[in-house]
């Protein structure tokens, strides 16, 4: 089975880092998957997903929590400010902080709702135009400025550019970090994750090599 494949995998790659078994949070991608395999991830015991859209995860996920106990949501992709209270509701953790607007809203959000899920700051480590995250260069900065805000930062997130190799992202993401006192890491996906862990993550992210191919090539 699948899910039991990378579960091995990742016991694997902690055992070699030198890692405790269990210290890698596994993320099981779900967007763009029907919800029959979803729904049989979660027969298995699964209970920690992702999805980068907070509409889509509000369409499948309320159904899935109404029957299931102990699902952990984890928000992957983008996220718009109109629409952070609503992912501050179904969500448990946010990877995608990025802007000093998103981290503001978040932190009055928190007060109004009195409770915050925990967020990673999401990190450009390609500095690719196209892709969501603060560069580098402004990392800490935007760290410090989150930490301002009383947000609960639990770490950095990255998404390799697909032509690079990945393991000089994980390494730098890893740095950044270190720098700022974060342990926690969201890096690694079906093609990559044991070298993310190798270098350190936390939670990896893995979607396809759990579910199979997507419905669509959307996302
Ligand atoms: C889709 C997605 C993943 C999972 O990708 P796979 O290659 O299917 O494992 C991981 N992280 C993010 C941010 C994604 O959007």
């Amino acid at each position: 089975m699948p899910l039991e494949d990378i579960r091995t995998r990742i016991a694997r790659a902690e055992k070699e880092a030198g890692r405790d078994t269990g210290s890698v949070r596994l993320i099981a991608v779900s967007k763009l998957q029907p919800d029959d395999r979803v729904e049989a991830v979660l027969e298995q015991g699964h209970r920690v997903f992702g999805e980068n859209r907070v509409q889509e995860a509000a369409g499948k996920w309320p159904g899935f929590k109404d029957r299931f106990d102990g699902i952990d949501l984890h928000l992957i992709g983008p996220l718009q400010t109109n629409k952070a209270r609503q992912a501050m509701q179904l969500f448990d953790a946010i990877h995608s902080v990025d802007r000093p607007k998103l981290a503001r809203t978040i932190a009055r959000l928190a007060q109004e709702e009195g409770r915050c899920p925990d967020l990673f700051v999401q990190v450009n480590t390609g500095e690719e135009d196209q892709k969501a995250g603060v560069l580098p260069a402004e990392a800490d900065e935007f760290i410090a400025e989150c930490r301002g805000l009383d947000l609960p930062l639990r770490g950095l997130m990255c998404i390799p550019p697909l032509d690079e190799e990945p393991s000089l992202h994980f390494a730098l993401l890893a740095k950044i970090a270190a720098r700022n006192g974060l342990d926690g890491l969201s890096m690694g996906m079906s093609g990559d994750f044991e070298s993310a862990i190798a270098l350190g993550a936390t939670h990896v992210r893995v979607g396809s090599a759990i579910f199979g191919e997507r419905v669509s090539a959307a996302g």
